[in-house]
Formats: C-alpha cells, structure tokens, sequence
C-alpha cells in the first residue's frame, strides 16, 4: 500500500487529520516516510544544501563555533550537529577547524539523525575525522554537563507545522480531509472571503528551548540557518521534488516538505529559555561578514581556472540576494552578557 492510501484510509476511519500529522507522515513514517529511505540531496535527489554548494559554508560555519568555544574560555565541549544530510557540513567544518589549538581535543562530536540512510552516509564521510562521533535519535539524550556547540542547516524547515485559519474573525485548525476521495484542504477556502493562515511549529520550539536552556546553563552557542521569515508570513508549507516545487498533496512520502522556518518564534523560545539570540541575519551579509570572500579569494590562488570558477559560482549562489543570500537567514544563540557574535554586529 502506498502512503497516500495509508493517509486515506485513516481519515477514513478517523476524520480529518492535522497538517503536523501528514508532515510527521509523509517525512518520517518508518516504512514510506521520505527521509527514511533515501538521500534526497544533490543533482540526483530532490534538493541542494548550502554545504553540497560549497565546502567554504562549512568551513566557515566551522570557524565560527570554534571562535565562539574560545571566546567563552576553550570548555569541553559537545559539537553537535541537527539533520546533518550527508555529514559534508561537518567534514568541512572538522577540517578547517584542526588548526584552531585544543578545539578537536575539547569536543566529542554528536550527530542528531532520525534517518538510516543519512546516517550511513554521515558514517561515511566522517570516518577518521575525528576520534569520538555518536548519533542521536533526538536532543534529548545529548551529553549533560558540557558546553554545547550546536549547527543546524535546513533542519527546522522539515519540522511539522500546524496551521490555522481565520475567517470571519473565528480560527479553525487546517485539516487534511477527503473531498472526491482526493486530499484535500479543510477548510476549503472561498476566494470571496478573507482568509488569513497562521503557523505554529511547536517542535521546533520544544528543540530551540532545549538547546537555549542548556546554553544558559552550560555555555556554548547555537547557529541555526534555514530559509524562513522574522514576521508572520501566511501558508508557507510546500513540497519539492527533482529542485522544482511539487504539489503538497500529490504522492506524500515522494517528495520532501517543508515550511519556512519562523525566526522570531525561535528567538522568543531562546530568550525565554534564559538565553540571548542574535539575528536572525540574511545569510549572504552573514558569510560575508565572517569571510567568506577572503576564503574563497585564498582558494582560489592555490585552485585551477576551473575550480576557481566553481568557487566563485557557490559563493555567489550563498550569498548574493538575488540567490540564496536574502531569504536564508541566520540565528544565534548564546549566553546572556556576551557580547554579539561575530556576523551579527
Ligand atoms: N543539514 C543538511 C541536511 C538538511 S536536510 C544539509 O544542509 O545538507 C534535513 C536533515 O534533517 C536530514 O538529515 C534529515 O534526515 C534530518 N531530519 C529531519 N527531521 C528530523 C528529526 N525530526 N530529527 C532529526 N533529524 C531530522
């Protein structure tokens, strides 16, 4: 049986279901989910990552934690990762960091992944990278009394949201139901009447507090990097197969789905968790600001013509606004009564 006669058949049995639902569905479900059984990143997949464009995101990326560790006094450390795809990100950022003195020996590294198949390519590419890697299923069994230096790119877009609709002054949850035996939005919308969608992704806010919170405690820094928003932006969920947008409702589990992510929901659960948070920024100003020109100007005079070509071509799809620049956005957060972190001056 396919997913989508999964999904039917239990809002059959039970009634419409909630967007968060067919999200955790279509993403995750053990058999059919989309991250359960493929790779779904690069030219072949369905997506490209900053950190598949180029290796300067993940170095640079890197360096900053490892600024932010000797700011705060060089602590044991765990360097975690959320959603590492492939683990290219980490790779990069292991290596660039090697030179930083006592960093590698400082942190063990911790790699938050639901998916077996990503996992096995993390394994992969970060054999030999460093002495101490473990996988997590979830936050929740990170290491208890270090400092944590968490990254995650594209990782709270693939987190189900909910999403409520106001019309006429009342708010009713937007269900996934039947209409003609096909998925269909509930309610349905009429084009004659105002109709205002709200978001709402709790689990994103349970993991920010949970980062933030140990942060206060135990020092360290969070970087979260996602496309998304700082104000309230209506429906945002779509779905994405072979790098073009793909109808939410066709074939779930085929495609990936997401929605962006919002920066200032994060932000609040940071602050409320007891800890700062800085941005979000537009990622072009951010890696520019770090520098990601200087990076790939020093590349270049070790690489081919045809390399450099390449370097060049990655950085402008980061950062210039046109691309990549503008509507990824960067959050940081770090203890209270430290100063902003580099990039988000
Ligand atoms: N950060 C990587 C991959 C982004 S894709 C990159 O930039 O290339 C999203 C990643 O998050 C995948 O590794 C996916 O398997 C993982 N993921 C999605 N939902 C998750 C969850 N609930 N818990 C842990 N990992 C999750």
């Amino acid at each position: 049986m396919t997913l989508e006669a999964l999904i039917k058949k239990r809002i059959r049995a039970k009634g419409p279901i909630s967007i968060a639902d067919y999200m955790q569905l279509a993403l995750a479900h053990p058999e059919h989910g989309y991250y359960m059984r493929r790779d779904p990143l690069g030219a072949a997949g369905d997506f490209t990552t900053a950190p598949e464009i180029s290796q300067v995101f993940g170095e640079l990326v890197g360096l900053w934690v490892a600024r932010q560790w000797e700011a705060q006094g060089k602590p044991a450390a765990a360097l975690v990762e959320l959603g590492p795809g492939r683990g290219t990100l980490m790779a990069d950022a292991l290596r660039a960091t090697k030179k930083i003195a006592g960093f590698h020996e400082a942190v063990s590294v911790h790699l938050v992944e639901t998916s077996p198949v990503l996992k096995q390519k993390q394994w992969h590419a970060l054999a030999g990278k460093h002495p101490r890697i473990e996988w997590h299923e979830s936050v929740d069994t990170l290491p208890r009394d270090t400092a944590w230096l968490a990254i995650a790119n594209e990782f709270f877009d693939a987190l189900p949201i909910r999403q409520f609709v106001v019309q006429d002054g009342t708010q009713t949850e937007r269900r996934i139901g039947l209409v003609d035996n096909q998925l269909h939005f509930l309610p349905t919308t009429n084009s004659h009447q105002p109709t205002t969608i709200t978001e709402t992704c709790e689990p994103a806010q349970t993991v920010m507090a949970t980062l933030a919170k140990h942060i206060a405690k135990h020092a360290g820094s969070a970087i979260v990097i996602d496309y998304g928003y700082a104000e309230g932006k209506g429906d945002t969920l779509q779905a994405v197969k072979d790098h073009a947008f793909h109808p939410v409702l066709e074939t779930p589990g085929e495609a990936d789905l997401t929605a962006h992510v919002d920066f200032a929901a994060l932000a609040e659960a940071a602050r409320k968790a007891g800890a700062a948070a800085h941005g979000p920024v537009p990622q072009g100003r951010f890696l520019m600001q770090i520098g990601a020109g200087v990076r790939v100007q020093k590349l270049c005079a070790t690489a081919t013509a045809e390399q450099g070509a390449a370097l060049i071509a990655g950085l402008d799809r980061l950062a210039s606004p046109e691309q990549m620049g503008d509507l990824f956005k960067v959050l940081a957060v770090v203890p209270k009564g430290r100063p902003a972190p580099e990039g988000f001056a």
